[in-house]
């Protein structure tokens, strides 16, 4: 029996990238009040459901509380608990002694934007700096992965340059392959608020579908799935053309405008060509590119419609370049902005929990950051060379290339594409290690190892926010059964492979470790000026760690000594590149990788629900959640259903060359012809399996890894 020391905490909400800060009071019975936090410059005060609803999700029901091992690592036997002293040496001793077999490279970290940045922090110092490979990516590769090979190309590196109050301060906000309304829901009140007090903002929605966030829109652009570069390389060619280019920002800040103009030029010219090719009215395009042109304060926010694609990397930079060419950046009221969709896909990235990234923004490929990486660590052996990305992992663990995985807080044979194959990887690896707060979920069926991991209420540490506001999530439960933080499990792994720089006693050294290397030979003799730099924030110690407020990094110290942090980026004009420069990237219009044809003639979009998170393992505890949309659904246009055979209310039978699924079939009124959107929580947990993962196709963009989760041709006829 668990005691409770009532009380009331302040933390961050642990859903989306909004990063809104919560006040939890704790009963003596367990009960758990949630309120939003009025202090928190995120919310200040406000939560949506979700965020509402997190006392109905802190049960134990459920939970994995205990170590469990299947025999001999026999994936036909049954889970056993074990104590956490045999299950700890069984991963040490299983990645060892493959690492000396086949080398680093043989092993892998699959880890999550659930984890908290120390967690991350650890999991990326183990892989790359003491095992000595890169192979460690995260859930983060599918959403937002885009957004920051767009942000390294444009800008040097993966900044991201506005703050929310920059879309209370735009007179024209575009959202562009965003249900901000569903998905970021208290950034779509903010805007909300500031559209009713302001009536002349506009808002232009652009998205495939005709979601709750047009409710609000002035302009909705429902372009075909994939088309966005032809739309902003277009919008780039019409402000050139009618004098909107900033030629002082261009000529002093920027390189490369001039071949981005060519390749935009060559194809998108004539508004009229471009709505074809975007199946758009071509008046509402030539509105969207007046009003664009004519509203110096823009803000361009962007999420998974644009990241999710085999060309999303070029999709952000067609939307960078327009921002470029305007000079509309660094300033208030303007600016490109991706909004991420996890609670630390921010953090994940400060720490370099990517497979082709360096902690502290540091980059793998560049000697002189792996070199102050190495000195700083006293790491034995660095990795040279990118790691697997998500997709391509899993792939290289069914060809046996990657003999031992670790998954991290994340449920891949439900969120991955081509979920199938996720399984038959499983299947075949020789030790799947899953660290989860849940006993059963599809990935844990394959585990030869489980360990219970802390959840939120019971974890503790930091979040960032899709503004660069680093927020402490805090413990203000007790912790159940044996379970244990993941940077401590992770460490104590470390320890008994043998390695050093693992002793952290408490989570607050881990942050200070973290800080204190974002500042290590940063803009020293090598010459190496990093943005992200947390020295202001290194040498807290617990009680310090503990009250730190919500801060937005980069910070800088005030002549009082005291710390302020930096709503916005590029005020002085000057890009993270070499010469300060940021760079126009010419981008080629390209469609999805698949084609839909006769046999696979609809257009399968996926997304998310308002009050469903990932794969339901927390929100599908809430009762009130559940009433939203109480199971999966196929939403087609009611003339595709009567041309496929199927009706509104009826099972559906999806196919994709991948896989399939089977979902009820409903009309929402907002999807176009030959398309159908699919929600991504289901699981195969429920009676029938609701994997739309299983469907989606495994492309990937080639520059960022980001899948196609946007795009897969599917049929769909009676079940
Ligand atoms: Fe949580 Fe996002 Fe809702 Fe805020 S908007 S309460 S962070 S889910």
């Amino acid at each position: 029996k668990l005691s409770y020391k009532p009380g009331s905490t302040l933390t961050t909400c642990p859903y989306c990238g909004v990063g809104c800060g919560v006040r939890a009071t704790l009963h003596s019975d367990g009960q758990v009040d949630i309120a939003g936090d009025e202090s928190h410059a995120s919310n200040y005060g406000r939560l949506c459901v979700k965020g509402s609803a997190l006392g109905e999700t802190v049960d134990l029901d459920g939970r994995l509380l205990y170590p469990k091992m299947r025999v001999e690592a026999d994936a036909t036997q049954p889970l056993q608990r074990v104590s956490w002293d045999a299950a700890l040496d069984q991963v040490a001793h299983g990645f060892r002694s493959i690492i000396e077999q086949h080398g680093p490279d043989s092993v892998a970290l699959y880890v999550s934007g659930q984890l908290l940045t120390e967690d991350y922090y650890i999991a990326n110092k183990l892989m790359k700096g003491y095992i000595g490979s890169a192979n460690i990516d995260t859930n983060s590769r599918l959403c937002m992965s885009s957004a920051v090979a767009g942000h390294k190309r444009a800008f040097g590196a993966d900044l991201v340059p506005v703050c929310y109050e920059d879309l209370e301060l735009a007179d024209l906000v575009v959202l562009v392959g965003s249900n901000t309304a569903w998905c970021h829901p208290i950034l779509f009140q903010r805007i909300a608020r500031i559209k009713e007090t302001r009536p002349q903002m506009k808002l232009v929605v652009i998205d495939p579908r005709r979601t709750a966030t047009c409710e609000l829109a002035d302009l909705h652009l429902p372009l075909k799935a994939g088309s966005d570069v032809w739309l902003f390389n277009g919008l780039l060619s019409f402000l050139a053309r009618n004098n909107a280019i900033d030629n002082n920002f261009v000529d002093t800040s920027t390189n490369g405008m001039a071949a981005a103009l060519d390749v935009a030029e060559s194809g998108c010219v004539d508004h009229g060509a471009v709505a074809k090719a975007c199946k758009l009215d071509p008046h509402d395009l030539l509105t969207f590119y007046e009003w664009f042109a004519a509203h110096e304060r823009t803000v361009t926010a962007f999420s998974q419609g644009v990241n999710q694609s085999s060309s999303g990397t070029d999709k952000v930079n067609s939307i960078i370049n327009c921002h470029l060419l305007t000079g509309r950046i660094g300033r208030p009221g303007m600016g490109p902005f991706s909004i991420t969709g996890q609670p630390n896909a921010m953090g994940g990235r400060e720490v370099g929990g990517l497979a082709n990234m360096l902690a502290a923004h540091m980059e793998l490929e560049n000697p002189q950051h792996r070199q102050t990486v190495q000195d700083f660590w006293q790491a034995p052996r660095m990795a040279e060379r990118p790691g697997l990305k998500a997709v391509d992992l899993f792939h290289a663990i069914e060809s046996g290339r990657v003999k031992a995985v670790w998954i991290i807080a994340t449920n891949p044979v439900v969120s991955l594409p081509d979920a199938d194959q996720v399984q038959r990887a499983l299947a075949k690896c020789e030790l799947v290690v899953v660290s989860d707060i849940i006993e059963k979920t599809d990935t844990n069926a394959f585990a030869h190892v489980l360990l219970p991991a802390l959840s939120w209420g019971e974890k503790d540490g930091t979040v960032t926010s899709s503004e660069r506001r680093i927020s402490r999530q805090r413990a203000f439960l007790p912790t159940p059964g044996e379970a244990r933080a993941d940077w401590q499990i992770l460490c104590q792994v470390a320890q008994r492979m043998g390695f050093k720089g693992f002793d952290f006693a408490a989570v607050h050294q881990v942050f200070d470790e973290h800080a204190r290397l974002s500042a290590y030979r940063n803009g020293d003799a090598f010459g190496q000026r990093r943005t992200f730099n947390l020295s202001g924030l290194s040498g807290l110690d617990q009680k310090q760690f503990d009250a730190m407020a919500p801060v937005q990094w980069p910070l800088t110290t005030l002549a009082s000594g005291d710390k302020r942090g930096t709503p916005r980026l590029f005020a002085d004009r000057r890009f993270a590149h070499p010469d300060g420069k940021a760079r126009f990237i010419a981008t080629v219009p390209r469609g999805p990788q698949y084609a839909t044809d006769s046999d696979y003639p609809l257009s399968l979009n996926t997304g998310r629900v308002r009050d469903q998170w990932h794969t339901m393992t927390r929100t599908g505890k809430s009762p009130k959640l559940a009433d939203h949309v109480p199971e999966s659904f196929v939403d087609m246009h009611p003339q595709d259903a009567l041309l496929h055979g199927v009706r509104e209310g009826m099972l559906a039978r999806i196919s994709s060359r991948w896989g399939e699924m089977v979902a009820r079939v409903q009309h929402s009124g907002g999807i176009a012809r030959d398309s159908i959107f699919v929600p991504i929580h289901w699981n195969g947990q429920s009676a029938s399996d609701a994997r739309v993962g299983a469907l989606v196709n495994p492309a990937v963009d080639p520059v960022s890894g980001e899948p196609e989760f946007k795009h897969t041709p599917v049929r769909v006829e009676e079940f």
